[in-house]
């Protein structure tokens, strides 16, 4: 019982574990933000301009069935907003030089065809030496000032 018990231990406060439900807490309260921003601030606006408060009005019926796609437009409009918000929140932290990011994206190793990272000088898969690929400005700093520590 007592192993059985270190072992839930391990698994339930271990870093794996954590690391998730932390990011699984924080990630559904900042959705939550970008939602009442979406919801409370740019429907308003659009509310604003249109007449109408949210797009959830719009529907066609087809024999009797709803077809609510303006329900579907604003779940579309709070995804993509929340995109876009992270998106300029990871470039406001890179520029800051907060966080560790990696350089964003893959590409295929022309000897072995498998994806490896975008700023891989190494395959992982077949070890053989690759070119770096061409990066973003702010990738090529990012690089730069973690090989300085590096050293
Ligand atoms: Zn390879």
């Amino acid at each position: 019982m007592k192993a059985l018990w270190s072992e839930f231990k391990a698994f339930a406060l271990g870093g794996n574990m954590f690391d998730l439900a932390l990011g699984f807490i924080i990630g559904t309260a900042f959705a939550a933000l970008v939602e009442s921003l979406a919801g409370n601030v740019l429907m308003q606006l659009v509310a604003a301009i249109f007449g109408k408060p949210d797009f959830s009005s719009l529907m066609f019926t087809v024999n009797g069935a709803e077809l609510k796609y303006g329900a579907f437009l604003t779940e579309l409009l709070n995804f993509l907003l929340l995109g876009l918000v992270l998106f300029g929140l990871v470039k406001l932290m890179k520029k800051a030089g907060l966080g560790n990011f990696r350089a964003q994206g893959s590409r295929e190793c022309p000897y072995c065809k498998e994806f490896v990272p975008i700023d891989a000088l190494k395959c992982k898969w077949c070890t053989a030496d690759i070119e770096p690929a061409l990066l973003d400005e702010e990738d090529t700093e990012l690089i730069a000032s973690r090989t300085k520590v590096a050293e």
